[in-house]
């Protein structure tokens, strides 16, 4: 009787195995969760809200590894505008002060919003190190990201959320929207530089455009 039910007992417990291996698997190959909060794919723009990206963990402060490009918007999912655009203005010469200026329209009427505007988090668009200069003239409160290939530049910042030489990552929030420094009213002033020269942040996915 014992050598009867042994096999029966041990295929039993072998489906068993085999049937949990299946769960293990299949939730394995689900796909990563979708994570908003900022503005990250390389084709989210700016004034939509359009900013997934798919990672493998939270992007605000640590998981999605090392993202070397600037990508997306650096006021994350909100409804922004450009009050200033790239090359005109106190943008030129480009080569200089080439940015572009963002603010938040809350309402979705095509305007800069300035009480929802001040205050709003900033998000680094790649991976480098933060460098931190506060009270400078025109720029204000001002902060850059620096890896080996681009350098992101944010001005006008009420406050920062890291130190000088701080390693930051894609999506981490960076600051937070002010108007120090010449600036008539809140507002984000976002420069990208690659390799030294100054280039125009809507080639990066940070747009106006829809
Ligand atoms: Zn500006």
């Amino acid at each position: 009787m014992i050598g009867e039910a042994s096999p029966s007992l041990l295929r039993t417990v072998l489906i068993g195995v085999a049937l949990i291996g299946l769960l293990v698997l299949f939730f394995q190959n689900q796909p990563a969760p979708v994570i908003s909060g900022w503005g990250g794919s390389g084709s989210a723009t700016i004034g939509e809200r359009a900013g997934t990206i798919r990672g493998e963990a939270n992007p605000i402060g640590a998981g999605l590894g090392l993202v070397t490009v600037p990508q997306g918007s650096p006021l994350g999912t909100v409804q922004a505008v450009m009050t200033q655009s790239y090359g005109v203005g106190s943008h030129a010469p480009a080569e200089v002060w080439g940015g572009v200026d963002l603010a938040v329209d809350s309402d979705g009427d095509g305007q800069a919003d300035p009480a929802a505007t001040m205050g709003t988090p900033i998000y680094a668009t790649h991976s480098g190190v933060a460098s931190v200069r506060p009270d400078t003239w025109p720029a204000g409160n001002y902060l850059a990201i620096v890896n080996d290939e681009y350098k992101t530049a944010f001005a006008h910042l009420e406050r920062y959320a890291v130190e000088d030489g701080e390693q930051v990552q894609v999506g981490q929030v960076i600051g937070y929207v002010g108007a120090t420094g010449q600036a008539s009213g809140p507002h984000l002033h976002y420069e990208v530089w690659q390799r030294g020269v100054n280039t125009n942040p809507l080639d990066f996915g940070a747009s106006t455009r829809r």
